[in-house]
């Protein structure tokens, strides 16, 4: 199945929570879900209660949707985090965050995955001074990711940047916002992805 195309507001509140999807907009009251809080649709407002097996579901779609990826590659991360070291959930959710497009986003030079994915995708990140356009590319530690571009892209890392400055910053990198660069100073770990997410359920899911 293909890249999803509609509102993306509707994601969220399917999710029935904000999943940042729109970037700034997201931290402001035109927010659809504090807008509306029941899930879209004709029977939006009277739904009935999850049977166990849609809890789980719904815990995979939220986390899919929040990291933007496929059914495909995110069965794809699921199996590489069954056949690591450590908790299989912990493990999956970290290697969605060693994601180059998530790595982006955590920079605060993108307001919001999306925007991360299209910076890379032209071209706009460099890895070890080696030009890197695929989203999915795993950061390493150590690794120093800048982002190389026009002036008038810069004015834009910029003013994101200022748009994003009250947001949380992760503490895995190290920040050079005036050389749009970045230094992985060490791997996330799952106590740095702080997004309410209850990756048991997913394992569940998949294990079943
Ligand atoms: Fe989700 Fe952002 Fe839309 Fe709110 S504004 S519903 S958080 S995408």
């Amino acid at each position: 199945m293909g890249r999803y195309t509609g509102a993306v507001c509707r994601l969220c509140r399917r999710e029935r929570m904000k999943l940042f999807l729109k970037g700034t907009r997201c931290y402001t009251p035109k927010c659809a879900v504090e807008k509306r809080e029941y899930v879209p649709g004709m029977h939006g407002q009277n739904r009935q209660k999850l049977s166990d097996y849609g809890v789980q579901l719904r815990e995979k779609q939220k986390v899919k949707r929040i990291y933007g990826v496929l059914e495909s590659q995110f069965k794809f991360y699921f199996r590489k985090a069954t056949h690591s070291k450590g908790v299989t959930g912990s493990a999956l959710l970290v290697t969605l965050e060693r994601r180059l497009d998530n790595t982006v986003y955590r920079m605060g030079m993108a307001a919001s995955r999306s925007e991360a994915r299209q910076v890379v995708r032209h071209g706009h990140v460099w890895v070890n001074d080696r030009q890197v356009n695929i989203a999915s590319f795993q950061i390493g530690e150590g690794d120093a990711v800048s982002l190389r571009s026009s002036d008038k892209m810069k004015e834009r890392f910029k003013t994101v940047l200022e748009q994003t400055k009250d947001h949380k910053k992760v503490a895995w990198l190290e920040v050079d916002e005036a050389n749009f660069t970045a230094k992985v100073k060490k791997l996330p770990e799952r106590s740095d992805v702080q997004i309410p997410i209850q990756e048991q359920l997913i394992v569940e899911l998949y294990s079943k």
